[in-house]
């Protein structure tokens, strides 16, 4: 199923997305799906007509995780780390599909990150790895947006990795997803930079989960980032980078300096 957040006149609302690519429909669903049972209505959008919202907005974190690919990892001159290297997003860096990406004045490199994001759905802590998929509600795509001066020069990486608007999130949520095999591709103005797959991360989402949970308590609506694949590069005022995954869709965001 796939779980939508969006605005028709004013007030956000879910629904459930059906139909093939390019003549999607959204069902509106009562209520909020991370706190209760999906309840479709009989009213319907076409996906055209309507504003996609980010698909979650975490109320406590965004868990990112850094060099999950070795290629990726290799590129930038890292050692792959011997334990996940976890950080924070804070909620309000996210932003939804088509909304634009606002370079910050204290960088002048900002890069982009396809990754596949893992969506919470219920509270939870010390997940064994072979119970992830009980608290996982559904996966999207999200773009790790880094100020990669910034994420050289500062000891934390608070500034470089969180700034507003530094992680897109969406389309939407897709919650059956078998993870193991999915291509996570990247193209800035239409052009492939990243073409990587989840079989190469070196801790797959299950393993993720689990060793995330055993340092943070997770809540539903946390959002974890599995790391980006090689092909990273720069991406400035007036250029757009889609991130797109296989089984869950495309992303598409423009960036640009006020
Ligand atoms: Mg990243």
């Amino acid at each position: 199923m796939r779980i939508a957040r969006f605005v028709v006149d004013d007030a956000p609302m879910y629904g459930v997305v059906e139909g093939e690519p390019g003549s999607e429909e959204v069902a509106v669903v009562n209520g909020d799906p991370f706190f209760g049972k999906v309840e479709v209505t009989e009213k319907r959008h076409k996906v055209d007509d309507i504003r996609l919202l980010a698909p979650i907005i975490p109320r406590s974190k965004v868990v990112g995780i850094g060099r999950n690919y070795a290629e990726h990892a290799k590129e930038l001159g890292n050692e792959v780390p011997p334990a996940p290297l976890m950080f924070f997003k804070p909620n309000t860096a996210v932003v939804g599909p088509g909304d634009p990406v606002t370079m910050p004045t204290f960088t002048e490199e900002v890069s982009y990150e396809a990754e596949l994001a893992v969506v919470i759905g219920r509270i939870c802590k010390d997940v064994p790895a072979d119970r992830v998929n009980e608290v996982v509600f559904g996966y999207t795509c999200a773009n790790d947006l880094t100020a990669r001066d910034v994420q050289r020069t500062d000891n934390q990486w608070a500034r470089a990795k969180g700034f507003d608007t530094s992680c897109p999130l969406g389309p939407w949520i897709e919650t059956e997803l078998d993870t193991e095999d999915l291509t996570v591709r990247g193209y800035l103005d239409d052009e492939l930079k990243q073409d990587g797959n989840t079989s190469q991360m070196i801790w797959d989402v299950k393993d993720l989960v689990s060793l995330v949970s055993q340092a943070f308590t997770l809540l539903p609506g946390d959002v974890i980032l599995t790391g980006t694949p090689s092909g990273v590069g720069l991406i400035t005022d007036g250029q757009r980078y889609e991130v797109e995954i296989e089984g869950i869709g495309a992303l598409s965001n423009p960036v640009i300096r006020r």
